[in-house]
């Protein structure tokens, strides 16, 4: 019996064949959730749907488009009348010095990090509200905690310490409402967000960073995500979870 059995899911973001959120919905589907991919291009996100096997969907949204967020969340509750799960996982990053960060940079990324967590929740929390439950796993990154050093920029630190802020908030707010919101700290995984965009010195100083002494997978976010929106963890709300193989340890 999977610990997802008959339990709809909703996860942005997931279109990215080697992505976080790619390897959260095969797991999740393999614990018997029925998942639903938004990611940008309609194309993407039905393919990804499709390789999850039967019965799961896949939809264009923007998460920083409010109407879009809505209607997604209309179109999948017209198919399923309930959400169970919500993983805040579309996020994007940039390698920018203090300096460096231009408007259009700050407003992209904390555009699609922090208000795309706040727009997809405020679409799933009525529904959520309604059924007196529901889980929100919330994508951080270690470089909220300890102010970047992989990859992104300042910009990126501070869009994630605020998804931790957001999330801590909701989980105060919805506990009265059996909603638990939680998020998840990654440390340095291996996906298209970085892919090619780290010389060999950077790799080799992140992997020094690194008491395992490897740089982390996919399914490694994805387990730690499959415990936070299941029962197993029904007692945690409002934590953050390291998922970074040592590279830092409070
Ligand atoms: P990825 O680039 O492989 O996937 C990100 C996905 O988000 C892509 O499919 C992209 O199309 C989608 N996306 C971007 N903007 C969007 C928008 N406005 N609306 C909807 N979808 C959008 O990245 P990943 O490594 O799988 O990262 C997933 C999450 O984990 C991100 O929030 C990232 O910041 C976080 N994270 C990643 C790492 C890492 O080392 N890979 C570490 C810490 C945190």
């Amino acid at each position: 019996m999977g610990l997802l059995e008959g339990r709809f899911v909703v996860i942005t973001g997931a279109a990215s064949p080697r992505g976080l959120g790619k390897a959260t919905a095969r797991l999740f589907a393999e614990h018997g959730a029925t998942v639903a991919i938004l990611d940008l291009d309609a194309d993407a996100a039905a393919e990804a749907a499709e390789d999850l096997g039967e019965g799961h969907v896949g939809l264009a949204c923007n998460v920083v488009d409010k109407p879009a967020c809505e209607a997604a969340v209309r179109a999948l509750l017209d198919r399923w009348e309930r959400i169970d799960v919500l993983v805040n996982n579309a996020g994007i990053t940039q390698p920018l010095k203090i300096m460096d960060i231009a408007p259009e940079n700050y407003d992209a990324v904390l555009d699609v990090n922090l208000r795309g967590t706040l727009y997809m929740s405020q679409a799933v929390i009525p529904t959520m509200r309604q059924q007196k439950s529901g889980s929100i796993v919330n994508m951080s990154s270690v470089s909220a905690q300890r102010g970047g050093g992989i990859f992104g920029g300042p910009h990126y630190s501070a869009a994630k310490a605020g998804v931790l802020g957001l999330t801590k908030a909701m989980a105060r707010e919805l506990a009265p409402a059996n909603v638990r919101v939680n998020a998840i700290c990654p440390g340095f995984i291996a996906t298209d967000i970085t892919a090619g965009k780290l010389t060999p010195e950077m790799q080799q100083a992140v992997l020094d960073g690194i008491p395992m002494g490897r740089a982390g997978e996919a399914i490694d976010v994805a387990g730690c995500a499959l415990f936070l929106a299941s029962d197993i963890s029904a007692y945690c709300t409002g934590t953050e979870v390291d998922v970074n193989g040592g590279s830092l340890i409070h």
